[in-house]
Protein backbone atom coordinates (compact mmCIF):
# COMPACT_ATOMS: atom_id res chain seq x y z
CA UNK A 1 0.00 0.00 0.00
CA UNK A 2 1.74 3.22 -1.62
CA UNK A 3 0.15 5.15 -3.92
CA UNK A 4 -1.72 7.78 -2.89
CA UNK A 5 -5.10 8.28 -4.54
CA UNK A 6 -6.84 11.66 -4.08
CA UNK A 7 -10.35 11.41 -5.61
CA UNK A 8 -12.87 14.00 -5.92
CA UNK A 9 -16.56 13.61 -6.24
CA UNK A 10 -18.97 15.83 -6.77
CA UNK A 11 -22.59 17.16 -5.59
CA UNK A 12 -24.54 15.84 -8.72
CA UNK A 13 -22.26 12.48 -8.02
CA UNK A 14 -23.75 11.73 -4.57
CA UNK A 15 -27.94 13.17 -4.83
CA UNK A 16 -29.40 10.56 -3.41
CA UNK A 17 -28.46 7.45 -1.73
CA UNK A 18 -28.33 5.28 -4.61
CA UNK A 19 -25.68 7.10 -6.16
CA UNK A 20 -23.86 7.46 -2.59
CA UNK A 21 -23.69 3.82 -2.61
CA UNK A 22 -22.62 3.65 -6.27
CA UNK A 23 -19.79 6.30 -5.42
CA UNK A 24 -19.23 4.04 -2.48
CA UNK A 25 -18.76 0.74 -4.77
CA UNK A 26 -16.03 3.00 -6.82
CA UNK A 27 -13.95 4.26 -3.82
CA UNK A 28 -14.07 0.67 -2.64
CA UNK A 29 -12.76 -0.98 -5.68
CA UNK A 30 -9.39 1.39 -5.77
CA UNK A 31 -8.94 0.93 -2.44
CA UNK A 32 -9.15 -3.18 -3.01
CA UNK A 33 -6.35 -2.50 -5.92
CA UNK A 34 -4.27 -1.64 -2.55
CA UNK A 35 -4.10 2.04 -2.86
CA UNK A 36 -4.15 4.45 0.54
CA UNK A 37 -7.25 6.47 -0.60
CA UNK A 38 -8.24 10.08 0.50
CA UNK A 39 -11.48 11.12 -0.77
CA UNK A 40 -13.00 14.65 -1.14
CA UNK A 41 -16.54 15.35 -1.60
CA UNK A 42 -19.11 17.83 -2.12
CA UNK A 43 -22.56 18.49 -0.36
CA UNK A 44 -25.72 16.32 -1.96
CA UNK A 45 -27.30 17.57 -4.81
CA UNK A 46 -28.48 21.17 -4.51
CA UNK A 47 -28.12 21.28 -0.33
CA UNK A 48 -25.62 24.11 -0.97
CA UNK A 49 -28.43 26.06 -2.60
CA UNK A 50 -30.62 25.12 -0.05
CA UNK A 51 -28.77 26.08 3.15
CA UNK A 52 -28.32 29.86 1.12
CA UNK A 53 -31.82 30.32 0.48
CA UNK A 54 -32.78 29.13 4.01
CA UNK A 55 -30.69 31.67 5.15
CA UNK A 56 -32.12 34.34 2.90
CA UNK A 57 -35.27 33.17 4.29
CA UNK A 58 -34.54 34.24 8.33
CA UNK A 59 -32.18 37.65 7.40
CA UNK A 60 -32.05 40.12 4.29
CA UNK A 61 -28.54 40.82 6.27
CA UNK A 62 -26.83 37.40 6.64
CA UNK A 63 -23.48 37.45 8.40
CA UNK A 64 -20.77 35.88 6.34
CA UNK A 65 -19.07 33.83 9.29
CA UNK A 66 -22.40 32.42 10.20
CA UNK A 67 -22.94 31.61 6.33
CA UNK A 68 -20.27 29.82 6.36
CA UNK A 69 -20.74 28.09 9.29
CA UNK A 70 -24.29 27.16 7.72
CA UNK A 71 -22.70 26.12 4.50
CA UNK A 72 -19.86 23.57 5.27
CA UNK A 73 -22.80 21.76 7.31
CA UNK A 74 -23.49 20.10 3.47
CA UNK A 75 -20.17 18.81 2.85
CA UNK A 76 -19.84 17.61 6.87
CA UNK A 77 -22.94 15.81 5.92
CA UNK A 78 -22.44 13.93 2.97
CA UNK A 79 -18.51 12.69 4.16
CA UNK A 80 -20.57 11.50 7.48
CA UNK A 81 -23.16 9.72 5.42
CA UNK A 82 -20.43 8.41 3.33
CA UNK A 83 -18.13 6.96 5.85
CA UNK A 84 -21.54 4.90 7.55
CA UNK A 85 -21.86 3.91 4.46
CA UNK A 86 -18.19 2.61 3.39
CA UNK A 87 -17.91 0.95 7.16
CA UNK A 88 -21.25 -0.40 6.31
CA UNK A 89 -19.80 -2.51 3.71
CA UNK A 90 -17.13 -3.69 5.28
CA UNK A 91 -14.04 -0.65 4.96
CA UNK A 92 -12.68 1.10 7.60
CA UNK A 93 -13.06 4.85 6.72
CA UNK A 94 -13.42 7.70 8.61
CA UNK A 95 -14.35 11.16 7.65
CA UNK A 96 -12.78 14.67 8.63
CA UNK A 97 -13.89 18.02 8.23
CA UNK A 98 -11.91 21.18 6.79
CA UNK A 99 -10.25 21.81 10.45
CA UNK A 100 -9.99 18.23 11.06
CA UNK A 101 -8.20 17.85 8.14
CA UNK A 102 -5.79 20.80 8.90
CA UNK A 103 -6.64 23.05 6.18
CA UNK A 104 -6.20 26.34 6.84
CA UNK A 105 -7.18 29.39 4.97
CA UNK A 106 -7.62 33.25 4.60
CA UNK A 107 -10.38 34.85 6.45
CA UNK A 108 -12.35 36.03 3.54
CA UNK A 109 -15.66 33.89 4.43
CA UNK A 110 -17.37 32.64 1.06
CA UNK A 111 -14.23 33.47 -0.92
CA UNK A 112 -11.46 32.02 0.84
CA UNK A 113 -7.90 30.68 0.16
CA UNK A 114 -5.94 27.55 1.06
CA UNK A 115 -3.01 28.79 2.98
CA UNK A 116 -2.19 25.80 4.08
CA UNK A 117 -2.95 21.69 4.71
CA UNK A 118 -1.63 20.40 7.78
CA UNK A 119 -1.39 16.22 6.62
CA UNK A 120 -0.41 14.74 10.11
CA UNK A 121 -3.80 13.55 11.06
CA UNK A 122 -4.67 12.82 7.54
CA UNK A 123 -1.42 10.70 6.99
CA UNK A 124 -1.83 8.83 10.65
CA UNK A 125 -5.15 7.74 9.61
CA UNK A 126 -4.36 6.55 6.04
CA UNK A 127 -1.31 5.08 7.65
CA UNK A 128 -4.21 3.31 9.97
CA UNK A 129 -5.39 1.86 6.44
CA UNK A 130 -8.47 3.90 6.49
CA UNK A 131 -10.41 5.42 3.74
CA UNK A 132 -9.85 9.53 4.53
CA UNK A 133 -13.24 11.22 3.32
CA UNK A 134 -12.48 15.22 3.86
CA UNK A 135 -14.85 17.75 3.39
CA UNK A 136 -14.82 20.19 0.24
CA UNK A 137 -15.45 23.84 0.07
CA UNK A 138 -14.14 24.37 3.71
CA UNK A 139 -11.62 25.14 5.85
CA UNK A 140 -10.66 27.27 8.98
CA UNK A 141 -9.20 30.87 9.09
CA UNK A 142 -6.43 31.75 12.03
CA UNK A 143 -9.27 32.26 14.22
CA UNK A 144 -10.75 28.91 14.26
CA UNK A 145 -13.88 30.59 12.41
CA UNK A 146 -15.00 27.89 9.55
CA UNK A 147 -14.62 29.76 6.07
CA UNK A 148 -15.62 28.55 2.45
CA UNK A 149 -13.92 28.74 -0.60
CA UNK A 150 -16.41 29.87 -3.31
CA UNK A 151 -19.01 28.06 -5.21
CA UNK A 152 -17.81 25.08 -6.72
CA UNK A 153 -14.54 25.04 -4.47
CA UNK A 154 -14.66 21.53 -3.71
CA UNK A 155 -12.04 20.95 -6.66
CA UNK A 156 -9.93 23.53 -5.30
CA UNK A 157 -9.76 21.16 -1.91
CA UNK A 158 -8.89 18.04 -3.85
CA UNK A 159 -6.29 19.50 -5.64
CA UNK A 160 -4.66 21.12 -2.66
CA UNK A 161 -4.68 18.34 -1.07
CA UNK A 162 -3.35 16.06 -3.66
CA UNK A 163 -0.38 18.85 -3.78
CA UNK A 164 0.22 18.52 -0.04
CA UNK A 165 -0.13 14.50 0.04
CA UNK A 166 2.42 14.82 -3.27
CA UNK A 167 0.16 12.57 -4.96
CA UNK A 168 0.89 11.64 -8.55
CA UNK A 169 -2.91 12.85 -9.78
CA UNK A 170 -5.74 14.47 -8.40
CA UNK A 171 -9.09 12.65 -9.70
CA UNK A 172 -12.37 14.60 -10.17
CA UNK A 173 -15.18 12.60 -10.74
CA UNK A 174 -18.47 14.47 -12.15
CA UNK A 175 -21.76 13.93 -13.72
CA UNK A 176 -20.03 14.68 -16.99
CA UNK A 177 -16.72 11.90 -17.97
CA UNK A 178 -14.37 14.43 -19.28
CA UNK A 179 -14.52 17.92 -20.20
CA UNK A 180 -16.07 18.77 -23.77
CA UNK A 181 -15.68 21.15 -27.20
CA UNK A 182 -18.54 22.96 -25.35
CA UNK A 183 -21.07 22.30 -22.29
CA UNK A 184 -22.14 18.54 -23.23
CA UNK A 185 -25.84 19.58 -21.16
CA UNK A 186 -26.81 22.17 -24.38
CA UNK A 187 -24.41 21.21 -26.95
CA UNK A 188 -25.65 17.58 -27.80
CA UNK A 189 -23.01 16.58 -30.56
CA UNK A 190 -20.30 18.27 -28.18
CA UNK A 191 -17.00 16.08 -27.95
CA UNK A 192 -14.82 14.65 -25.36
CA UNK A 193 -11.54 16.58 -25.43
CA UNK A 194 -8.40 14.15 -24.58
CA UNK A 195 -6.00 16.53 -23.12
CA UNK A 196 -5.65 20.21 -22.22
CA UNK A 197 -2.80 22.58 -20.64
CA UNK A 198 -3.56 24.14 -17.18
CA UNK A 199 -3.65 27.71 -19.47
CA UNK A 200 -6.59 26.39 -21.71
CA UNK A 201 -8.67 25.12 -18.62
CA UNK A 202 -7.99 28.24 -16.70
CA UNK A 203 -9.31 30.50 -19.12
CA UNK A 204 -12.13 27.78 -19.70
CA UNK A 205 -13.01 28.02 -16.49
CA UNK A 206 -13.15 31.62 -15.95
CA UNK A 207 -15.30 31.69 -18.34
CA UNK A 208 -17.74 29.42 -16.42
CA UNK A 209 -17.25 26.21 -17.37
CA UNK A 210 -18.23 25.13 -14.00
CA UNK A 211 -16.97 21.94 -15.12
CA UNK A 212 -13.80 23.06 -12.79
CA UNK A 213 -13.17 25.49 -10.44
CA UNK A 214 -10.96 27.73 -11.21
CA UNK A 215 -8.77 28.07 -8.46
CA UNK A 216 -8.23 24.38 -8.53
CA UNK A 217 -6.32 24.58 -12.35
CA UNK A 218 -4.07 27.19 -10.57
CA UNK A 219 -3.08 24.88 -7.83
CA UNK A 220 -2.59 21.68 -10.14
CA UNK A 221 -0.20 24.50 -12.59
CA UNK A 222 1.52 25.81 -9.58
CA UNK A 223 2.32 22.40 -7.89
CA UNK A 224 2.51 20.29 -11.28
CA UNK A 225 -0.53 18.11 -10.45
CA UNK A 226 -1.83 16.44 -13.58
CA UNK A 227 -5.96 16.53 -13.09
CA UNK A 228 -7.75 13.56 -14.58
CA UNK A 229 -11.50 14.48 -14.97
CA UNK A 230 -13.65 11.26 -15.51
CA UNK A 231 -17.24 9.96 -14.75
CA UNK A 232 -18.76 8.65 -11.43
CA UNK A 233 -20.67 6.40 -13.27
CA UNK A 234 -18.91 4.38 -15.92
CA UNK A 235 -15.01 4.08 -16.56
CA UNK A 236 -14.49 5.57 -19.56
CA UNK A 237 -10.86 7.80 -20.11
CA UNK A 238 -11.55 11.24 -18.52
CA UNK A 239 -9.78 14.53 -19.67
CA UNK A 240 -6.52 15.07 -18.44
CA UNK A 241 -4.92 18.64 -17.57
CA UNK A 242 -1.41 18.80 -17.98
CA UNK A 243 1.01 21.43 -18.79
CA UNK A 244 1.37 19.83 -22.42
CA UNK A 245 0.93 22.54 -24.74
CA UNK A 246 -0.11 21.45 -27.95
CA UNK A 247 0.07 24.07 -30.58
CA UNK A 248 -2.99 25.40 -32.84
CA UNK A 249 -5.65 23.11 -31.70
CA UNK A 250 -9.35 24.66 -31.05
CA UNK A 251 -10.41 23.22 -27.63
CA UNK A 252 -13.98 24.53 -26.84
CA UNK A 253 -16.21 27.32 -27.10
CA UNK A 254 -18.29 28.56 -24.23
CA UNK A 255 -21.51 30.93 -23.65
CA UNK A 256 -20.70 33.32 -20.12
CA UNK A 257 -23.77 35.81 -19.53
CA UNK A 258 -25.85 36.07 -22.45
CA UNK A 259 -23.87 37.64 -24.98
CA UNK A 260 -20.03 36.89 -24.40
CA UNK A 261 -18.83 34.02 -26.37
CA UNK A 262 -15.12 32.81 -25.84
CA UNK A 263 -12.99 30.48 -27.57
CA UNK A 264 -10.33 28.70 -26.26
CA UNK A 265 -6.92 26.83 -27.39
CA UNK A 266 -3.27 26.89 -27.03
CA UNK A 267 -1.87 28.95 -30.23
CA UNK A 268 -5.20 30.07 -30.93
CA UNK A 269 -3.64 34.05 -32.12
CA UNK A 270 -1.88 32.21 -34.94
CA UNK A 271 -5.11 30.19 -36.56
CA UNK A 272 -5.84 32.24 -39.45
CA UNK A 273 -7.97 29.82 -40.79
CA UNK A 274 -10.14 29.43 -37.82
CA UNK A 275 -10.16 33.79 -37.08
CA UNK A 276 -11.43 33.46 -40.86
CA UNK A 277 -14.50 31.14 -40.30
CA UNK A 278 -15.70 33.34 -37.12
CA UNK A 279 -15.06 36.65 -39.05
CA UNK A 280 -17.50 34.98 -41.76
CA UNK A 281 -20.14 33.47 -39.47
CA UNK A 282 -20.90 36.40 -37.55
CA UNK A 283 -20.86 38.17 -41.38
CA UNK A 284 -23.73 35.71 -42.81
CA UNK A 285 -26.20 35.60 -39.16
CA UNK A 286 -25.76 39.56 -39.12
CA UNK A 287 -24.21 39.68 -35.38
CA UNK A 288 -23.34 42.85 -34.15
CA UNK A 289 -20.14 42.35 -32.70
CA UNK A 290 -19.21 45.14 -29.50
CA UNK A 291 -16.16 43.68 -28.78
CA UNK A 292 -13.44 41.34 -29.84
CA UNK A 293 -10.30 40.10 -28.52
CA UNK A 294 -7.52 37.75 -29.21
CA UNK A 295 -4.68 36.40 -27.23
CA UNK A 296 -2.66 33.37 -27.10
CA UNK A 297 -5.21 31.14 -25.98
CA UNK A 298 -8.49 32.98 -26.04
CA UNK A 299 -10.80 34.64 -28.84
CA UNK A 300 -13.32 37.10 -26.42
CA UNK A 301 -16.76 38.23 -28.22
CA UNK A 302 -18.98 40.47 -26.74
CA UNK A 303 -22.12 40.69 -28.64
CA UNK A 304 -24.57 43.48 -28.77
CA UNK A 305 -27.52 41.22 -28.51
CA UNK A 306 -28.20 37.85 -26.83
CA UNK A 307 -26.60 35.24 -28.95
CA UNK A 308 -29.29 32.65 -28.84
CA UNK A 309 -27.66 28.83 -28.58
CA UNK A 310 -28.91 27.98 -31.17
CA UNK A 311 -26.23 30.15 -32.86
CA UNK A 312 -23.31 28.81 -30.47
CA UNK A 313 -24.58 25.04 -31.74
CA UNK A 314 -23.80 26.28 -35.13
CA UNK A 315 -20.46 27.67 -34.63
CA UNK A 316 -19.48 24.91 -32.53
CA UNK A 317 -20.50 22.18 -35.09
CA UNK A 318 -18.73 24.57 -37.64
CA UNK A 319 -15.12 24.51 -35.62
CA UNK A 320 -15.14 21.37 -34.36
P1 LIG B 1 -19.87 18.58 -9.83
O1 LIG B 1 -21.21 18.55 -9.15
O2 LIG B 1 -19.34 17.20 -10.11
O3 LIG B 1 -18.88 19.48 -9.17
P2 LIG B 1 -20.41 20.63 -11.79
O4 LIG B 1 -21.88 20.79 -11.98
O5 LIG B 1 -19.71 21.62 -10.95
O6 LIG B 1 -20.13 19.13 -11.29
O7 LIG B 1 -19.67 20.58 -13.21
C1 LIG B 1 -20.10 19.67 -14.21
C2 LIG B 1 -20.98 20.40 -15.19
O8 LIG B 1 -20.18 21.33 -15.92
C3 LIG B 1 -21.56 19.51 -16.26
O9 LIG B 1 -22.75 18.91 -15.84
C4 LIG B 1 -21.74 20.46 -17.45
O10 LIG B 1 -23.08 20.88 -17.61
C5 LIG B 1 -20.90 21.69 -17.09
N1 LIG B 1 -19.98 22.10 -18.15
C6 LIG B 1 -19.89 23.37 -18.64
N2 LIG B 1 -19.01 23.43 -19.63
C7 LIG B 1 -18.50 22.18 -19.79
C8 LIG B 1 -17.52 21.60 -20.67
N3 LIG B 1 -16.87 22.33 -21.60
N4 LIG B 1 -17.24 20.28 -20.54
C9 LIG B 1 -17.87 19.52 -19.61
N5 LIG B 1 -18.81 20.02 -18.75
C10 LIG B 1 -19.12 21.32 -18.84
N1 LIG C 1 -21.08 22.45 -2.16
C1 LIG C 1 -20.37 23.58 -2.73
C2 LIG C 1 -21.18 24.20 -3.86
O1 LIG C 1 -22.27 23.73 -4.16
C3 LIG C 1 -18.98 23.23 -3.18
C4 LIG C 1 -18.86 22.25 -4.30
O2 LIG C 1 -19.82 21.54 -4.62
O3 LIG C 1 -17.78 22.15 -4.90
O4 LIG C 1 -20.76 25.18 -4.42
MG1 LIG D 1 -18.28 21.48 -9.45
Amino acid sequence: MDTIMVLKFGGSSVADNKKLELVAKKIAKIYDKGNKVVVVLSAQGKTTDKLIKEAKELSNNVSNRELDSLLSCGEQMSTAKLSILLNYMGYSAISLTGWQAGILTTDNNQDASIINIDTTRILKELNKGKIVIITGFQGIDKNLDITTLGRGGSDTTAVAIAAALHAKNCYIFSDVDGVYTADPNKINNAKKIKDLSYEEMLQLSSEGAKVLHNRCVEIGEKFKIPIITKSSFNEEKGTIITDKIEEDTVKSIIKKEVSRVSIIGNGIIRNFKLIKQIIDFIRSKKLELLNFEISETKISMVFKNIIPDENIKELHDLIF
